[in-house]
């Protein structure tokens, strides 16, 4: 059977040498005479896998020494709670901008668990159709942190610009973007993602953080949710996601033979501009996203009539396109076009919607 064109939002599609190759060693990888999944997480041969994938991500996203590199389980949401509890000790309260729902999930849980948070600007209002203006002024100057989602993958939009919180860590959820273009890490505090939308199968959270902040944790804090242990433990406290590491290790090497995230953003916006472009030319579908707030990676539209967007994901599906349905919680159409997904999957995307817009006009 062929592989289709998978727009879906995560997991998602991984490139197909990654998957190639990871194909090729599945049963016996190098001289091991076992599977990647069969080893032990102390053995040299999986030690080397570990320490090539925090190596090859330092270079690809050019990390500064001073951050650490952090393997993880338990996928972006559990984040939403490691946050406050490992960093709001430095002051006592945090700050949050809302904008959409995955910001919205993590203020809930700082909430949840009785912090004076704050949330300081949220576009609510106009449905999340573009990212709040953050800027220094707004943030409580005694706050820990400021959290904020970078890309927010059911809404699809996206900052143009890092926030400015002066000496106050940024807190960062890139999950929908992360090693999508180049991005200068040292203006955050932390930066975390879980891996199934741009850089592995499920299973895997990324936390980068400044090693300054991990000195903060609460005292009754669950051991699994210490950045501290985990970075003294090489992300190996307990037993990692040893495959799902292996995968990342396999996309990282991926997007640094093709010349790294330079190369990589320009992919993206080649792609990113073909759809955008065809969506502004004309009036069949509507992009509801304010044009500055743009993702590039999950793209939004509508036809602006419900049974007709049911229908478009429908066909498209049975086109080979699959996965364009919008969020449960939004509706309309989302085409999440992250690094894996081929030039020639959005060329044949924007094809049918051509096709369908003639093949369906409305009343
Ligand atoms: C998918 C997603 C999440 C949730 O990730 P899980 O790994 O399923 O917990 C959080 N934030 C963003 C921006 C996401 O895209």
């Amino acid at each position: 059977m062929n592989r289709v064109y998978n727009f879906s939002a995560g997991p998602s599609m991984l490139p197909l040498p990654v998957l190639e190759k990871a194909a090729a060693e599945m049963v016996c990888y190098g001289e091991s005479g076992m599977s990647v999944m069969e080893m032990s997480h102390r053995s040299p041969d999986y030690e080397a896998i570990i320490q090539d994938a925090e190596a090859m991500l330092r270079r690809l996203m050019n990390i500064p020494e001073n951050y650490k590199v952090l393997f993880l389980q338990g996928g972006a949401s559990t984040q939403f709670a490691a946050v406050p509890l490992n960093l709001i000790k430095r002051t006592g309260k945090a700050d949050y901008v809302v904008s959409g729902q995955f910001s919205g999930k993590a203020f809930k849980e700082a909430q949840k668990l009785g912090y004076d948070v704050k949330c300081i600007a949220t576009t609510k209002d106009d449905n999340f159709s573009h990212v709040p203006v953050v800027t220094r002024d707004m943030i409580r100057p005694d706050a820990a942190y400021l959290h904020i989602c970078f890309n927010n993958t059911i809404y699809g939009t996206k900052y143009s610009y890092i926030p400015d919180t002066g000496d106050i860590p940024l807190v960062a959820d890139l999950s929908s973007c992360i090693i999508s273009e180049p991005i200068d890490v040292s203006r955050f505090g932390v930066i975390y993602a879980g891996a199934q939308k741009n850089m592995a199968p499920a299973g895997l959270t990324l936390v980068i953080v400044r090693e300054d902040l991990l000195d903060y944790a609460e005292e009754k804090m669950p051991t699994m949710l210490e950045w501290k242990t985990m970075a003294e433990n090489g992300s190996m406290y307990n037993t990692p996601p040893c495959y799902t590491i292996y995968m990342a290790k396999l996309v990282y090497e991926w997007i640094l033979n093709l010349g790294g995230l330079t190369v990589m953003q320009e992919m993206n916006l080649k792609k990113a501009a073909l759809l955008y472009d065809y969506l502004d030319s004309q009036d069949y579908y509507i992009a509801p996203v304010a044009k500055e707030s743009r993702s590039i990676m999950n793209v939004t539209f509508v036809t602006g009539d419900a049974d007709l967007d049911k229908k478009f994901a429908s066909e498209a599906g049975k086109a080979g396109l699959k996965n364009l349905k919008g969020h449960r919680s939004v509706g309309g159409m989302r085409a999440s076009i992250y690094n894996a997904m081929p030039y020639e999957g959005v060329e044949a995307l924007v094809a049918f919607m051509k096709e369908f817009a003639a093949n369906n006009p409305k009343a």
